[in-house]
């Protein structure tokens, strides 16, 4: 599985949302979730196959392309602070104001997307690329209880 990219149940009001760090998320849900909601969320918690995106609204499919993007630049800045030192003050100036920029944009066109997307459609596509019994009114229901298989 990739560590970057559209996920699903990433956190528990969300159904799709972008993860920068898929190995990181679940090392902090080990280390800082409520014991009791661990296991649930670490099954639930994937990061999405080309197959499952390809099925999502055009307008996530999108929003996941501006997030790739944002990933990049971030990502890109990032090697950059670290090879260059000497000139660090002026890359961090430069490609901050980018990735900000970049970042917002990301994060307003997911959201929208997200908020644009109906419930039935939300819960079919769901159904078929999770299916957990957890899912219920655009969270995770913790309280249900815990079942193999
Ligand atoms: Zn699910």
């Amino acid at each position: 599985m990739e560590n970057v990219g559209l996920s699903i149940h990433c956190h528990h009001r969300a159904l799709v949302e972008y993860c920068f760090n898929y190995r990181g998320r679940a090392e902090f849900i080990k280390r800082n979730k409520p014991p009791s909601e661990r296991e649930i969320r670490l099954r639930l918690f994937k990061i999405l196959p080309a197959e499952a995106i390809a099925e999502l609204p055009t307008e996530l499919i999108e929003a996941g392309k501006v997030w790739d993007e944002a990933y990049k630049v971030w990502d890109d800045a990032y090697e950059l602070r670290n090879e260059v030192y000497e000139i660090r003050d002026e890359a961090t100036r430069i490609t901050g104001d980018q990735v900000d920029t970049t970042l917002d944009r990301a994060v307003k066109i997911l959201d929208q997307a997200n908020k644009t997307w109906n419930d039935t459609d939300r819960k079919t596509w769901h159904d078929k690329w999770c299916g957990c019994k957890y899912w219920k009114k655009g969270e995770i229901d913790f309280s249900e209880p815990v079942s193999t298989g």
